[in-house]
């Protein structure tokens, strides 16, 4: 038996609770691991808390994120003793997922522990850092460098807008960052950011182009938000957007496009191809100050998971948060 956290939906409604599960239960898969943390990303305070269609089969133990040892294993990368991740893969999704003292999944999704880390810097960094590294990547891709202006983070007091600031900041970027929490500007500013702007500038609907300010941005709000700062890009500059947390909406107009050639590149974590996550992994070794982690981060037990994950939705985590899954 272990302990891990199952989300059930009946005719007695939609409920996530802590249970013993019995090891016979778990799903298919060719790696057994001993789950040392986990953590709680947007897309898991959606799964616990049911306010979004995240979870697509019952019950389900969630957590998109986990780090731990393999317990057993018949995949030729993999034996016992191993140190590795996991991120997205449809895991806490359609698999059962990191909220949980065990986990068996496929071998393939599974990414060694880099040397850098630890566990729990491992899952500082979760699904929510390795995609705002996705998103430099894809800045630098564009052929973004610090000489072109400013480059903007919205969200920035959440798990991946706190990443993307640091990142941004230590390769050298001038970063302003977006946040609806005034009391958050020195947390932001700590994690690099020149400047904190009110998230209430971005948030109404706007014109279809404004005056250019952005370089580049990093977008985890859409809807408006995103709309407006398509119409504040410069000339040829590029806005990565990957998250929904204002909408699923994108009220804009083509006009950035095709006047200011800008560049709308979409970014997924979930099924990024395997040598493109080992690449942003190695990329968060180098280019992440190990030391932010400590401001960025807090850790939880596994029984804290469930209130928090409604803290999280209401907007009132910051940063990322780590689940010890064995406390
Ligand atoms: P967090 O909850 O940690 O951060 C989200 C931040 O967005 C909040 O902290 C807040 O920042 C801001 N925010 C919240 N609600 C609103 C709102 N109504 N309007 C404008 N801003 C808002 O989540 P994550 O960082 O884990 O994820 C951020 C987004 O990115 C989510 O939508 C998530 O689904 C998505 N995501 C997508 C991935 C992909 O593969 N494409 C992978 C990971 C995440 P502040 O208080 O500073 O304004």
């Amino acid at each position: 038996m272990f302990k891990g956290i199952l989300i059930s939906k009946d005719e007695a409604g939609y409920r996530a609770a802590i249970e013993e599960i019995n090891e016979a239960q778990l799903p298919e898969g060719d790696v057994t691991i001993r789950v040392s943390h986990s953590t709680l990303n947007y897309k898991d305070g959606l799964a616990i808390t049911g306010k979004g269609p995240v979870v697509r089969r019952f019950p389900m133990v969630p957590g998109i994120d986990l780090v731990g040892e393999v317990e057993e294993s018949s995949h030729a990368d993999y034996k016992p003793g191993d140190k590795v991740l996991l991120n997205g893969w449809g895991v806490g999704e359609t698999h059962w997922g990191g909220l949980a003292q065990k986990a068996r999944l496929k071998g393939d999704w599974l990414v060694p522990l880099p040397a850098a880390f630890t566990p729990q810097q491992a899952m500082a960094i979760g699904t929510a850092g390795y995609t705002a590294m996705l998103c430099v990547m894809a800045l630098e891709r564009h052929g973004l460098r610090p000489q072109d202006g400013e480059v903007l983070v919205t969200g920035a007091a959440g798990g991946v807008g706190g990443v993307a600031v640091a990142l941004l900041a230590k390769l050298g970027f001038t970063v302003i960052a977006t946040s609806g929490r005034p009391e958050e500007t020195n947390y932001i500013k700590g994690l690099g950011a020149t400047d904190v702007l009110p998230r209430a500038d971005f948030t109404s609907p706007g014109k279809p182009l404004g005056k250019e300010r952005w370089a580049a941005a990093i977008d985890v709000v859409g809807s408006h938000t995103l709309a407006n700062i398509c119409a504040t890009t410069k000339y040829r500059g590029i806005v990565a957007a990957c998250g929904l947390a204002g909408g699923m909406d994108l009220p804009a107009s083509v006009a950035p496009f095709i006047l200011r050639n800008v560049t709308l590149q979409g970014i997924d974590s979930v099924m990024c191809p395997r040598a493109e996550r080992i690449e942003a992994w190695q990329r968060l070794a180098r280019d992440l100050d190990p030391a932010i982690l400590t401001t960025l981060a807090t850790e939880i037990s596994l029984a804290e998971a469930i209130p928090s994950a409604e803290k999280l939705m209401a907007g009132q985590l910051r940063g990322r948060v780590i689940v010890d899954v064995n406390r």
